[in-house]
């Protein structure tokens, strides 16, 4: 007999840029199999060390125009002049397969998709204090002094919106931070409605009167 597939969690992660959502989420990926991370589209210019398709997949302003206009993106925005966006067929099919998918997407991506799928889980990321912000995106060593300022300036936007959001992890000793990220993922797949579709045949047999 085929047995439905129970959908996958959508997990939506936002933080301001250099909070260390990607190097989190990149060990969340590592440490849980059953993890997938959509990747982006966008038209900002590739950073040393990225590559197309595995980090973003980047695009021209023509190019991302074209895929809004096709309703190829369950979400996109403009975050700091240039565009991103998530691709709205595979989220929906990696879902199907009952993996869960986690978005790495700014606030106003997450407003738009908790919007459209209610049943995700959104988790906010944020730095223990604005300095150490600052050392982290200026230590990254991969913006511009200008881009650094621009983005600890719409950092203050960011963080006004963390409240709107789920789960609140700090991200200041990363062992720590990585165990709360885990700790949420977890959690989901042990509420009732997850462990009655994987554990149906137990919760009968133990219900029965021998
Ligand atoms: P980083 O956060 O400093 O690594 O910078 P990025 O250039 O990778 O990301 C810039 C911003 O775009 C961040 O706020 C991301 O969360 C956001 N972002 C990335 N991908 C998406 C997406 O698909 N949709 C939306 N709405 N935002 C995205
Ligand atoms: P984001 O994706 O949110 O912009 P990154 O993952 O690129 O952030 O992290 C920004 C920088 O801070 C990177 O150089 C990363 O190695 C560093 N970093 C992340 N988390 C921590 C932490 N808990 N302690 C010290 N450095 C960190
Ligand atoms: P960066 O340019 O540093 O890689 O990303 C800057 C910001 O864009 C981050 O806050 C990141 O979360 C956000 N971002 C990346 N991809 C997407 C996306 O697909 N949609 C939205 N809305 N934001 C994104």
């Amino acid at each position: 007999m085929s047995q439905a597939v129970e959908q996958g969690t959508l997990f939506v992660i936002s933080a301001p840029s250099g909070a260390g959502k990607t190097s989190l989420v990149a060990e969340m990926l590592r440490s849980d199999s059953k993890l997938g991370v959509s990747v982006s589209h966008t038209t900002r210019a590739m950073r040393d060390g990225e590559q197309d398709g595995v980090n973003y997949h980047f695009v021209s302003r023509d190019e991302f125009e074209a895929m809004i206009a096709r309703g190829d993106f369950l979400e996109h925005a403009d975050v700091f002049g240039n565009y991103y966006g998530t691709s709205q067929v595979w989220v929906r099919e990696t879902l199907a397969t009952g993996r869960d998918v986690i978005l790495e997407i700014d606030w106003q991506g997450a407003e738009q998709v908790c919007r459209l799928m209610p049943e995700c889980v959104s988790i906010f990321i944020v730095p223990p204090s604005a300095e150490t912000l600052r050392e982290r995106l200026t230590g990254r060593g991969t913006d511009a002094p200008e881009v650094v300022e621009r983005r600890l300036a719409e950092a203050v936007e960011e963080c006004r919106h963390a409240v709107e959001f789920d789960y609140l992890v700090v991200n200041d000793d990363f062992a720590v931070a990585l165990a709360d990220l885990l700790a949420v993922t977890r959690s989901q797949r042990l509420r009732m409605p997850v462990q009655q579709e994987r554990h149906g045949d137990l919760l009968a047999a133990l219900s029965e009167r021998s």
